[in-house]
C-alpha cells in the first residue's frame, strides 16, 4: 500500500550551506528511515566569496554543495537565482514546481517566512507558492501534477527571533540530532568557502561552531545534547498530517 505522502523529502533553501546548517541532521535521520533526500538551493551563493569573483564563487560553491549532498547520497539541484538578488517570479515558482513533480515530493522543507535573511524570506515565498500548486493540473509546467500536495515544514536559523528581534512562535517540534552530528559536521565542512566569508560578514570566528552551538542551545531547551527545530506549515491549502513527527518519533521532542 502506498503512503499518502511519498518518502521523498526535498529541502529547498536559499544558499549552499543552508540545508547543511539548519536541517541536515534531520535529513540524515529521515534517510535512515528510508526517505530519498533531495537538497536544492535557490541560488548558487555567488556573493559569498572572498577573493573570488561571482562566477568563480558560483563554481566553488556548486562543487561544495554537491559534495555535501553526496554525504547523504542526495541529489543536488540549483534553481539559478542570483544570490542577494533573489526574486519571487513566475519562472522561479515554475522551476520549483517542476522539480517537486519530477522527484515525486512528499515532504518539502524551507526557511521560515520571517527569517533574518531577505533571500531566505523570498525563497520561503517561492517554495510555499510552488508547493501549494504542485497537485493542480492547470499549472503551466510540463510535468504531471502530484496526486497530493506535499507537506511543508519550516526550518530555523540560529536565533528564534524575527528580523526586528522580536521572538517568534516556539518551534512546533525539536529533533534530537545528537546521534548524527558527525554527519552534519561532515556535510558542513565541505563549505570551506563560508568560514572566511562569515568572518567578514558576521564577524563570526568560526561559522560552523556557531551552528553547532545553536543546535546545542536548542537541545538544552528539550533536554538533549543537540537539536534542530521545525514548524509545520498549517495554513490553508496544506494538509496537517504529522508525517515527519511520526516517522522520527523516537527523536522528536516538544517543549514542556
Ligand atoms: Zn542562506
Amino acid at each position: 500500500m502506498s503512503r499518502k505522502f511519498n518518502n521523498v523529502v526535498v529541502s529547498i533553501q536559499a544558499h549552499p550551506d543552508d540545508s547543511e546548517a539548519w536541517n541536515a541532521g534531520t535529513l540524515k535521520l529521515l534517510k535512515e528511515k528510508g526517505y530519498h533526500i533531495i537538497i536544492a538551493t535557490m541560488t548558487a551563493g555567488g556573493m559569498g566569496g572572498i577573493g573570488s569573483n561571482e562566477a568563480k564563487t558560483i563554481e566553488i560553491r556548486l562543487e561544495e554543495a554537491a559534495k555535501a549532498a553526496a554525504v547523504l547520497d542526495a541529489e543536488y539541484y540549483c534553481f539559478e537565482g542570483r544570490d542577494g538578488y533573489l526574486f519571487d517570479t513566475a519562472e522561479m515558482r515554475r522551476r520549483v514546481t517542476s522539480v517537486l513533480r519530477q522527484v515525486n515530493a512528499g515532504i518539502v522543507m524551507t526557511h521560515l517566512p520571517m527569517d533574518y535573511h531577505p533571500d531566505h524570506r523570498v525563497a520561503c515565498n517561492i517554495v510555499e507558492a510552488a508547493t501549494i500548486v504542485a497537485s493542480l493540473p492547470n499549472v503551466p509546467v510540463k510535468e504531471k501534477a502530484l496526486e497530493v500536495t506535499p507537506l511543508l515544514y519550516h526550518t530555523a536559523p540560529i536565533a528564534l527571533t524575527d528580523p526586528i528581534g522580536a521572538p517568534i512562535a516556539p518551534p512546533h517540534f525539536f529533533v534530537d540530532v545528537s546521534s548524527v552530528m558527525d554527519t552534519k559536521r561532515e556535510m558542513l565542512q565541505h563549505h570551506h568557502s563560508q568560514k572566511e566569508l562569515m568572518k567578514v560578514m558576521h564577524k563570526m570566528d568560526n561559522f560552523f561552531e556557531v551552528v553547532y552551538q545553536g543546535n546545542k542551545d536548542y537541545g538544552a531547551m528539550v533536554g538533549v545534547e543537540y537539536a534542530e527545530v521545525f514548524w509545520q506549515h498549517l495554513g490553508g491549502g496544506f494538509q496537517r498530517d504529522p508525517q515527519v513527527q511520526e516517522d522520527l518519533k523516537e527523536f522528536v521532542k516538544f517543549l514542556k
